[in-house]
């Protein structure tokens, strides 16, 4: 992922940018950051790049000419005129976790920092396409805001933490504050580590951890506290109506990537923002029309819509273009305990090399850039047999077990179902439940299912890929 800073002060931005991780993320080419002089634009004889404001006041402001031309320099090196610019303002909208995720997702990013009073606002409407604030207070320069955004973005590209320094379980994760953790020794000024954490048993562990976190955040942030509660309440409705249906949904909200868009007693609506999917249920008739109705706009991209009900496609035409739809199973693992594997099969997370191999043995979804992505995100499992990669599986961007693959020569062999074997195992070590997606006639794939003890829904759900007609057209 590349960022381009706009700036008066560019040494600010490489300084921050050569130590530690977001320094290693440089090195190894996750991310690289293009400070850009915004004074070396200038057409003034002098350098000069800021004025008086008209009207008086207070203060310098910074002008238009050389901000509109060192943005014009990326944008012509980039070859695109889309590309988002975020110009750091203490008037934009606040820049939160959620946020950090979204822009993770982007390719390129621009940033405008202003200095003194601020920048002339003819070039602001012209370039700027979002105004972000870090908090509500007044800084001298938009330079320490672009940092604190680079590198909490940055932190979610994947590649860029160490597997084990995953972002999975903090702050914010899951609508609630980090437990409070200890380091050695084990008593430091006569203040003791809680006895659980050193017993050594991983699910009396999680169970405090978690409750930790929720009196935490009851005390310290009763905002986020209300909205995990309101999470909660929707997961148990979920489990009640129909937990192997709805094993998305809950799952989604209970690993803190779904947010809770829409939930009353006619229908839910959950929505991944890292992966884009929208997850719709209608428990009556009456709830479909809410329920459409509280999907977010793409703007005439492609959306991922996963529908809980047949009748829902009828309401969806309405609103969307809907060009695939693919009835599925959920598939659901409920027994807690792992599954054993095969002595002969070493499985190994695959990395971008192998990103060549996957393509040209993998035809479900031949979308490159969502393999690599996996890749990256380190969800992808490569079996090895006698040190030679005869299949593979990984989890897809929502959650789900999938992408199961193996080689033809290596087949009959229980390889499959050692590859979905161990990817359980590894949810369940996450507290997770695992589930996948299996198409309806995929008689085969259910089979496996069985085999492993993995529950089937009765009813089947669906996924779609729509694109949103004009807003004129809108029938409701
Ligand atoms: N006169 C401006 C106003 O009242 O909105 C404040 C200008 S401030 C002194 C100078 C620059 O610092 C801004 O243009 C902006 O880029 C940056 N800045 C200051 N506080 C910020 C904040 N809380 N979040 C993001 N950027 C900030």
């Amino acid at each position: 992922m590349n960022f381009h800073i706009l700036t008066l002060f560019p040494e600010m931005i490489l300084q921050g940018s050569e130590a530690s991780i977001l320094g290693r993320a440089v090195k190894n080419g996750h991310i690289a950051l293009h400070a850009v002089d915004i004074r070396d634009y200038t057409t003034n004889k002098h350098k000069k790049v800021d004025d008086y404001p008209y009207g008086g006041g207070a203060g310098m402001l910074m002008q238009a000419q050389p901000v509109f031309d060192a943005y014009q320099s990326v944008a012509k090196k980039l070859g695109r005129k889309d590309t988002r610019v975020i110009y750091m303002t203490p008037q934009g909208k606040r820049f939160n976790q959620k946020m950090a995720r979204e822009l993770a997702g982007e390719d390129e990013l621009i940033f405008l920092c202003g200095h003194y009073e601020g920048i002339d606002e003819r070039v602001l409407e012209e370039i700027v396409t979002d105004y972000v604030s870090i908090g509500d207070y007044v800084l001298t320069g938009g330079e320490l805001p672009a940092m604190v955004m680079i590198d909490s973005i940055a932190r979610l590209v994947p590649g860029v933490l160490n597997n084990e320094a995953s972002a999975d379980f903090e702050t914010f994760h899951n609508d609630l504050l980090e437990y409070p953790q200890y380091s050695r020794p084990e008593e430091w000024k006569g203040k003791k580590v809680p006895q659980v954490l050193l017993s050594g048993d991983h699910r009396k562990i999680s169970a405090w951890r978690l409750e930790q976190s929720e009196i935490r955040t009851r005390e310290r942030r009763p905002d986020l506290y209300d909205k995990y509660t309101e999470k909660q309440q929707a997961v148990k409705v979920l489990l009640k109506k129909d937990k192997f249906l709805y094993i998305d949904m809950i799952e989604s909200m209970r690993r803190g990537r779904g947010e809770l868009l829409h939930a009353n007693r006619n229908g839910m609506v959950v929505w991944d923002d890292m992966a884009d999917i929208a997850m719709l249920a209608v428990f009556d008739g009456e709830g479909a029309e809410e329920v459409v109705h509280a999907l977010p706009s793409k703007k005439g991209n492609e959306q991922l819509i996963i529908v809980h009900q047949e009748t829902l496609l009828k309401k969806l035409e309405g609103r969307f273009h809907i060009k695939k739809v693919t009835p599925v199973k959920h598939a659901v693992y409920t027994q807690k305990v792992s599954l054993g594997l095969s002595k002969e099969i070493t499985f190994r997370t695959l990395g971008l090399e192998h990103l060549g191999e996957i393509m040209a043995h993998y035809h479900m979804i031949p979308d490159e850039g969502y393999m690599k992505e996996r890749l990256l995100a380190g969800d992808i499992i490569g079996a090895f047999v006698q040190d030679r990669l005869a299949g593979f599986a990984g989890t897809h961007q929502e959650g789900s077990i999938g992408m199961l693959e193996v080689y033809e020569e290596y087949r009959r062999m229980g390889i499959a179902a050692s590859l979905e074997a161990y990817l359980i195992n590894i949810h369940l070590a996450y507290g997770h439940t695992p589930y996948g997606d299996v198409l309806i006639d995929n008689e085969a794939s259910l089979r496996l299912q069985e085999k492993l003890g993995l529950c089937i829904s009765k009813e089947p759900l669906y996924w779609l890929t729509a694109v949103e007609k004009e807003r004129k057209n809108l029938l409701f």
